[in-house]
């Protein structure tokens, strides 16, 4: 039984190859999968790994690649994976980036010199938003109350502890300081498990959009001394503004500071890998911009330059210089 079994397996195992051999294009002899890591399902990330994608798998009989996309904790979490070789690419804010290749802040004495840059997207500002009952007018009110300060691993986690440290606040400056995942701090908000969160995201997204029309979440500004320190003395920082009228019952513009999304790779993935994302991209630039409205202000020749503060890959690099966006 055992015997006849495995035979048959491996007959239909030699059909199977004989088949694919006498069938197969080169493309698909070399078949290469590689995967993005995001982050939450209502997020920008998971839409800019679906977007990019979707465009690779457009020629992939050519080139051979199958792009997936992974729904993940978020930036840290990707850079990390990425590290550990369980991830290609990965999405990633420009201040998680810089501390990362730098050996800073979460990384401290730990740099991960092999992380590569491939482009920058769009600007991430980072988003308060409140408990419409909660009386909130300014990020100082959360003092003593609820509020979700992002999940380890979270780009956003990262960024709101730098923040905090500003401030001079502990977690314990909040009476709860919960560590929910992106996709779950809007529902609780609305269910009154929570009086605020902080999220870096694009705009519009459909995170903040679901709160605000749900259950009248407000948008809280992030001003104040220890705000433009932060500014001043960071290079990855930058003032932003949320523009009014964007989400419904939030009509007026907020101020706030921010980063840019980018996206990152180990230089272990192969020149010709980077290369075939970067062109399917770049080739369909009007496309992937149609893909999701945060993309509608992205400017090549700025996403090759900003936010990116490890070396660039030199798959992506050869790219850039065919088209003569690099010297
Ligand atoms: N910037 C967020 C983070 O790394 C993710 C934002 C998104 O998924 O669009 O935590």
């Amino acid at each position: 039984m055992l015997t006849l079994d495995f035979k048959r397996t491996s007959l239909l195992g030699a059909a199977a190859a004989i088949g694919l051999a006498v069938s197969a294009t080169p493309g698909l002899a070399q078949q290469k999968f590689v995967t993005i890591g995001t982050g939450g399902v209502t997020g920008v990330y998971y839409a800019v790994g679906g977007a990019i994608c979707r465009l690779v798998n457009k020629d992939r009989a050519k080139h051979g690649i199958r792009c997936s996309v992974e729904s993940t904790g978020g930036s840290a979490f990707n850079i990390n994976t990425i590290k550990a070789g369980e991830l290609d690419f990965g999405m990633a804010q420009s201040d998680i980036q810089f501390n990362a290749i730098k050996g800073e802040g979460g990384y401290k004495g730990q740099p991960y010199g092999d992380l590569r840059a491939v482009f920058s997207v769009h600007p991430e500002p980072f988003t308060v938003l409140a408990r419409k009952e909660a009386n909130i007018s300014k990020f100082e009110d959360f003092k003593g109350k609820r509020f979700n300060v992002g999940n380890p691993g979270s780009g956003t986690r990262g960024s709101m502890e730098e923040l905090l440290g500003a401030m001079g606040w502990k977690l314990s400056d909040f009476s709860l300081a919960s560590e929910l995942k992106a996709d779950e701090h809007g529902p609780a908000l609305c269910d009154n498990k929570i009086d605020g969160f902080f999220y870096a995201v694009g705009h519009p997204s459909a995170n903040i959009q679901d709160p605000t029309t749900t259950c009248g979440a407000k948008l809280v500004s992030l001003t104040g001394p220890a705000v433009d320190k932060l500014v001043k003395e960071k290079p990855y920082y930058a003032k932003a503004t949320i523009p009014g009228g964007m989400y419904s019952g939030n009509p007026n513009p907020t101020e706030t500071y921010g980063v840019l999304a980018t996206l990152v790779t180990s230089a272990k993935v192969p020149d010709a890998v980077v290369y075939e994302i970067v062109k399917a991209t770049f080739e369909n630039f009007d496309e992937f911009k149609k893909l999701h409205p945060a993309f509608a202000n992205l400017d090549p020749q700025k996403m090759v330059k900003d936010g990116n503060s490890a070396p660039l890959h030199p798959g992506a690099e050869k790219y850039y210089k065919e088209k003569g966006w690099l010297k």
